[in-house]
């Protein structure tokens, strides 16, 4: 995948998520149709750890069931960093399980930054971000 479509609002509401759960690490998913982001599903960091996050698996399972029975695809994972880096970490790569867009808000300097990345084959490529 190229690029990642969403509106400025889902962009708002993943950086609330992950604003509201700093110095921890957040996460959720992406549900949508092809490349364009329909709905963000957030889901508890049962790590709960500055520096990694591990999904809920009642709650992803609950909003993978969710998804597909509204005719949606998962398309996305999303997660901070909060305090850097911009990209993904070796631990990311090491754990991405899903051929989905790993979208990463890094905060700097107060500021929390989207990146797109695709994880494949231990290594990875940047995913425009395209904001509708
Ligand atoms: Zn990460």
């Amino acid at each position: 995948m190229q690029s990642l479509i969403l509106t400025d609002e889902q962009l708002q509401r993943m950086i609330a998520h992950v604003a509201s759960h700093a110095p921890l690490e957040a996460c959720g998913l992406l549900a949508g149709c092809g490349s364009k982001v329909e709905t963000v599903i957030e889901v508890t960091n049962q790590a709960q750890s500055p520096v990694r996050y591990v999904m809920d698996p009642i709650e992803q399972l609950n909003a993978f069931e969710w998804i597909e029975s509204n005719g949606l695809d998962l398309i996305g994972i999303f997660h901070s960093h909060p305090s850097g880096p911009e990209t993904v970490s070796p631990t990311d790569i090491a754990e991405a399980a899903y051929a989905v867009v790993y979208v990463i808000l890094a905060r700097a300097n107060g500021v929390w930054k989207p990146r797109g990345f695709w994880i494949e084959n231990g290594g990875f490529h940047e995913v425009a971000l395209e904001i509708a």
